[in-house]
């Protein structure tokens, strides 16, 4: 264990001084490659504080100053996609390919950011009365928070950042402690590319430093990203603090299939959202809904498809799936297969057996083969959890109606998507379906950076979506600016105790 993640702070590496770490562990091998400093309560008191003083100009700073910094560090995250990439492997298990697509779009938010001038521009309107103008205006909120988790761990951090600090904030970050290297080396970059030190900070850590931001009173605003019972603690305990905060939770996406879908392309389609990134996406399609006489004829080419993919190291060019993340995490989705049965389940495919016996060297990593189940019922914990893990459900349904229904009456509501040839029962679905992201023939309906991304019921709390346009508006707060210059020859007001008529 020689690796130590420090925290950043004020533009440099900060050593942790509580004395306590967490470990950090190559999930393809099961050896742990690193130690990361958690942050202790006046350890982020240090980090909100440097990046108060940083407000101070960073908040004054004009918009040509901003722009020009972040454009040079979208150059600069371009150009290391693959060491990042290999960071995110390294620590979190995904694919290399997967691992750089994470890069790309955390680069999309990048870019929104670089035309944050537009986005910025805001409102006027002349005339409203005689010589009355009115300006509304958005202003940057100060110091706010992000905290991020395992899955995407430079990914998400860009979903918030970005925006964040183009419109004027300074911002602290508190990644996952799970797989902390690779937001380390983006704070290098921001760095590199000119950030004013103070701008961007990282502090590392568990609870103890997420409770110190949600009630730190210089923190204006948190933006959280991970499981939703600690989604909904962060959004209470956050607001309860005066704070601004969307929270964002995990999620059960569904995949509805119409009778008249093309099956194989169905097939393709929930095979790659279910199992890529072994199903530790957010996104990721965890259930299938077989509308009408569809359902055999759609597992069996699931099963075929399914049975195919590659299961190895990340950093093996031939891998179409890593591992997961924790053992604990193997064991816990394990535990769904191997209880399924019994719930009513039929189990087509059972990876808990999975083992990589041709390389002794992985033989402790987190593996865990493909699952698929069948005719589950919506009692089995199989269905009502987020698994979060290599294991499709396929659930049946007599009819569109049928689907919806069940659908609707999940806690959740992140992305759903239906399979169809009929226009008309798509566009009933985008109407119908309760979740804030639809895919129509889109499996993983993610939207692109210029739309905001969030979903609906157990999935989000708070107002705001994150990215895009109300990215810009959950990091600032808006103004309006009433303004009378009277004409030189106007003849004097008078006094006029009446409201304006
Ligand atoms: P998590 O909720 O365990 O952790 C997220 C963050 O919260 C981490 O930084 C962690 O250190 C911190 N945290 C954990 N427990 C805490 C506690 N008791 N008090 C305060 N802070 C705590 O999530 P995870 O396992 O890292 O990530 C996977 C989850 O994130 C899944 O549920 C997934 O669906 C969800 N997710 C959601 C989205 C989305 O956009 N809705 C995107 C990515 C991931």
């Amino acid at each position: 264990m020689t690796n130590i993640v420090n925290h950043w702070i004020g533009g440099k590496t900060v050593e942790g001084a509580s004395g306590t770490y967490g470990p950090v562990t190559d999930p393809a091998t099961g050896e742990v490659t690193t130690k990361v400093a958690f942050a202790s309560a006046a350890e982020v008191d240090a980090a909100v504080a440097t990046a108060k003083d940083a407000f101070l100009t960073w908040g004054q700073s004009s918009l040509a100053q901003r722009t020009t910094i972040l454009f040079r560090f979208r150059a600069l995250l371009d150009a290391h996609r693959d060491e990042i990439a290999a960071l995110i492997t390294a620590e979190h298990g995904k694919v290399h390919s997967d691992a750089l697509g994470e890069v790309a779009r955390g680069l999309e938010i990048v870019d929104l950011a670089c035309g944050i001038n537009v986005q910025l521009k805001g409102e006027l309107s002349t005339q409203v009365a005689s010589r009355v103008d009115v300006a509304a205006i958005r202003q940057p909120l100060g110091v706010v928070a992000g905290i991020t988790p395992f899955n995407f761990p430079a990914m998400v951090p860009m979903w918030m950042f970005p925006l964040a600090i183009a419109c004027g904030n300074t911002f602290v970050l508190k990644p996952s402690e799970k797989d902390p290297s690779a937001s380390l080396r983006i704070a290098e970059l921001l760095t590199e590319a000119g950030l004013p030190d103070g701008v961007f900070n990282v502090v590392h850590g568990d609870k103890v430093a997420v409770d110190r931001l949600l009630e730190h009173p210089d923190v204006q605003a948190v933006s959280f990203v991970g499981s939703t019972p600690i989604a909904r603690y962060i959004h209470t305990t956050a607001t309860a603090n005066g704070k601004r905060v969307q929270a964002l939770g995990g999620a059960k996406n569904h995949m509805l299939v119409l009778p008249d879908a093309d099956l194989d392309a169905a097939a393709d389609a929930a095979v790659s959202a279910a199992y890529g990134s072994a199903g530790e996406r957010c996104m990721a399609i965890s259930a299938v809904v077989a509308v009408g006489a569809v359902g055999d004829e759609l597992v069996e080419k699931i099963r075929e498809r399914a049975e195919k993919i590659k299961i190895g190291p990340g950093n093996d060019p031939a891998s179409e799936m890593g591992p997961l993340i924790t053992k604990a995490h193997r064991d816990k989705v394990a535990s769904y297969v191997a209880g399924a049965a019994a719930e009513g389940c039929e189990v087509v495919l059972d990876g808990t057996g999975y083992t990589v016996d041709d390389h002794p060297e992985y033989a402790d990593g987190h593996w865990i083969g493909i699952s698929l189940l069948d005719k589950v019922p919506t009692s089995a914990k199989a269905y009502q959890d987020e698994i979060f893990g290599p294991v499709l459900c396929v659930l049946r349904a007599e009819t569109y109606e049928e689907g919806v229904a069940l659908i609707n009456a999940s806690p959740f509501g992140n992305g759903t998507a239906i399979f169809t040839r009929d226009g008309g029962a798509a566009r009933r679905f985008q109407l119908e379906i309760e979740a804030g992201m639809v895919g129509v023939n889109v499996p993983i309906p993610v939207p692109v950076g210029y739309h905001s991304f969030g979903g609906w019921k157990d999935s989000l709390f708070g107002d705001h979506h994150i990215y895009g346009n109300d990215g810009t508006h959950f990091y600032t707060r808006g103004k309006v600016v009433t303004t009378r210059w009277p004409d030189p020859a106007d003849a004097p007001t008078g006094v006029d105790l009446g409201f304006p008529r």
